[in-house]
């Protein structure tokens, strides 16, 4: 299965709501398209963790996810909680990799998703792990990062957040 374009911010198929995908065959052949890409976009960019169906042009409700050494394949994925506990992050999306995004999202979170057998199975997470499901589940309903941004300081270009990690490892403030 090759790798796919991905669509880029702009694009107003990133908005739309994705439909559920009712058979996990139905699902196979997406899901090998998005482990492709994934890997794709990593080789090139070194960095990503997990997409969505939509970005690469399905808007069906699947995310595919490699944390830890696994990989996840989220069929119909649904939150069963959410932390009132949040903490913030800049964070990044393959639809605009040159731009970050100050933002908060809960410290945990627990979904509901259907297996690759069909059936229903549960994934909780906490930190790093929470942050990119809240971030996958965000786009099946057609909302970006850029729409979580805290003010108007929440948005930086990969080089300057870059340069700007060098000056705060470079010149720590003094305490
Ligand atoms: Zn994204």
């Amino acid at each position: 299965m090759p790798a796919r374009r991905i669509l880029q911010l702009g694009d107003p198929l990133l908005r739309a709501v994705s439909v559920p995908v009712a058979t996990p065959r139905e699902a196979g052949a997406v899901f090998e398209d998005l482990r492709a890409t994934l890997a794709e976009f990593r080789r090139t960019h070194g960095f990503g963790r997990g997409i969505s169906a939509v970005q690469i042009g399905e808007p069906k409700r699947l995310i595919y996810i490699e944390v830890g050494g696994r990989a996840y394949r989220l069929r119909n994925p649904e939150f069963e909680f959410q932390s009132g506990e949040k903490f913030e992050l800049w964070d990044d999306c393959f639809s605009f990799p040159d731009l970050l995004v100050r933002l908060e999202r809960s410290v945990e979170v627990r979904l509901r998703f259907q297996s690759e057998a069909g059936e229903v199975e549960r994934l909780e997470a906490k930190g790093a792990f929470s942050e990119l499901l809240q971030h996958e589940m965000d786009h099946l309903d057609g909302v970006l990062a850029i729409d979580r941004a805290l003010d108007g300081n929440s948005l930086c270009t990969r080089a300057e957040w870059d340069r700007r990690s060098g000056f705060v490892v470079c010149h720590p403030p003094a305490v």
